[in-house]
């Protein structure tokens, strides 16, 4: 029998509207002061100057307990924020992932004093974050980190290595998964999660360059690097069981589908009215929709406290198909060359698309480990 998959359509609030207007406003504001050129996979692109201005305006942290920074905002607001600084193409790497997954990471797991210390400056935009997953030779089997915490009086001293640690260069902390007891042939067992300040005696950034010549992502080395007992989550052994509920976070969101959008709207300007041009569009306006529509279901169960790990590896692997095809898509609708000249003209945003795609089935788990969940979600294996 298979097991079913879950999408209960999702209304958007009436507060979310007054939202969105809000949000709009804030980016009109910004582009009027020439603060950002939208570009394709903003959300890679940082500029911690725009994520303190967001912070302010109360577009971080907006679900969170007012205490620790937050709004007290429904899932749903946070979510057209989001996908709006996404259609602008707004520079929101910086605050990206500790907004998303780091902050409710330790506002769920974490110490009284990691809460207190470290959410109010990430709900203000100052306070950013690395996910410390990858290591040479570990992405998609992720349960054989060797990255080793070793336990000392107060804490725990680290050693090892990761990689592709996007953003680890802006950020103050990262949440490493690192091995507490046990060999990396235990598996999922001796696997925990911990704070690490970056800043600490004992780290080491070093920048890692794609294939477009940015340095976004880094090797982190650890090389007896202090952690005290407070800045683990949820528990010596618990690692394991807090990745995989946060992965279901990191992959349903609008970014999963949205990264080429600001070339789609730059496209759309000036598309010729040919008939190859309606059809190509009107069905990657369909499949937009469609995608949409099951990510903010998405977002609804994870509100409700859920764990759609099977349909959230839908939406990435549907997601990342959708918007690695686009500028292909786009480009047989409006031939150009893509050239990264005029920062923000349609061809400069097709360059950034072109060299930006080839990642998006592979951050985030890679096209064939999300198959693989999404077929034994459906008990095909
Ligand atoms: C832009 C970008 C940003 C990233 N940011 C971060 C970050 O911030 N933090 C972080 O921790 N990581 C980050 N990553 C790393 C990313 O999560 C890994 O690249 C990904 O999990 C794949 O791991 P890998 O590179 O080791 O490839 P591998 O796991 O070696 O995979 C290589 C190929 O083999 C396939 N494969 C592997 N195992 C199987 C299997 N069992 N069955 C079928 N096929 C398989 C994969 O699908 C892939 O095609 C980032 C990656 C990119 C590209």
């Amino acid at each position: 029998m298979y097991a079913d998959l879950k999408f209960p359509p999702v209304q958007l609030p009436p507060e979310a509207d007054a939202m969105r207007a809000r949000v709009r406003h804030f980016i009109a504001d910004e582009l009027a002061a020439n603060r950002f050129t939208p570009t394709s996979d903003s959300w890679c692109a940082a500029d911690p100057s725009f994520s303190r201005r967001c912070g302010e305006a109360g577009f971080i942290a907006m679900t969170w307990p007012k205490q620790y920074g937050g709004h007290e905002r429904t899932a749903f607001e946070r979510y057209v924020v989001v996908e709006e600084l996404l259609a602008a193409g707004a520079p929101v790497a910086a605050h990206w992932i500790a907004d998303r997954q780091s902050g409710p990471q330790i506002l769920r797991n974490g110490s009284q004093r990691a809460r207190d210390t470290i959410l109010p400056g990430i709900a203000a935009g100052r306070t950013f974050f690395a996910i410390g997953m990858s290591e040479p030779d570990v992405g998609s089997d992720l349960a054989a980190v060797r990255t080793r915490a070793t336990k000392v009086e107060g804490g725990w001293n680290v050693n090892g290595r990761k990689v592709w640690s996007s953003g680890a260069h802006l950020a103050q902390y990262m949440i490493a998964l690192v091995r507490t007891s046990g060999s990396h042939e235990d598996r999922h067992k001796g696997l925990t999660q911990l704070i690490v300040d970056l800043k600490s005696p004992g780290v080491a950034v070093r920048p890692i360059e794609n294939l477009s010549g940015a340095k976004d992502f880094n090797e982190t080395v650890f090389d007896d690097c202090f952690v005290p007992d407070d800045m683990i989550l949820g528990g010596e052994g618990r690692g394991w069981e807090m990745v995989t509920a946060e992965l279901a976070f990191e992959r349903s969101g609008p970014e999963r589908f949205m990264s080429t959008m600001p070339l789609f709207l730059a496209a759309l300007d000036g598309m010729p009215r040919t008939p190859t041009a309606a059809q190509e569009v009107g069905r990657a306006a369909a499949h937009l929709t469609a995608l949409r529509a099951m990510s903010m279901s998405v977002a609804g169960s994870l509100q409700r406290g859920e764990a759609p790990n099977t349909e959230a590896s839908l939406v990435k692997d549907v997601g990342a198909v959708f918007e690695q095809t686009l500028p292909d898509t786009i480009r047989r609708c409006r031939p150009t060359e893509p050239y990264a000249g005029e920062a923000g003209s349609y061809e400069a945003q097709l360059a950034h698309a072109v060299y930006h795609a080839p990642s998006f089935s592979l951050r985030g788990g890679t096209r064939e480990i999300l198959r693989g969940i999404i077929a034994r979600g459906l008990g095909l294996r």
